[in-house]
């Protein structure tokens, strides 16, 4: 890979990083708020419809997986920030292959090549 693109990717990463930080402490927020308002409405205990609550549940349980699947991209950027110090960006974890240009462009938190990142995904899945 070129100096040039590596100092690219390296700046996208650093903005990425930014913005999902941005992105967690605004979903936590948001969660500590409904956490405040539910606790109001026990203390109260003054009809809270059912179809609220599972709203509620169902809302913080969305917010949850937000901000885990956005913790998980932090740490494969934070990853990634780490071997282009370390001068072995762009290789695949899993396989040692080169992970291809065009999709650490797409994606520069990307620390498996398409096929691992595949196969790895089925594996989650099961
Ligand atoms: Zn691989």
């Amino acid at each position: 890979m070129r100096k040039r693109e590596l100092e690219q990717l390296k700046k996208a990463l650093l903005s990425e990083r930014e913005r999902i930080h941005q992105d967690l402490s605004r979903l936590q927020e948001e969660n500590l708020n409904k956490n405040s308002r539910d606790f109001a409405g026990e203390i109260s205990g003054l009809g809270t419809h059912i179809a609220d609550v599972a709203d509620q549940d169902y809302n913080r349980g969305f917010i949850l997986n937000l901000v885990s699947g956005k913790q998980k991209q932090l740490e494969e950027i934070d990853r990634a920030l780490d071997k282009i110090e370390e001068g072995d960006y762009g290789q695949c974890e899993n396989c040692g292959g080169p992970i291809d240009v065009k999709r650490l462009k797409a994606r520069p938190g990307a620390i498996y090549c398409l096929e691992c990142r595949e196969q790895l995904e089925k594996e989650e899945a099961i």
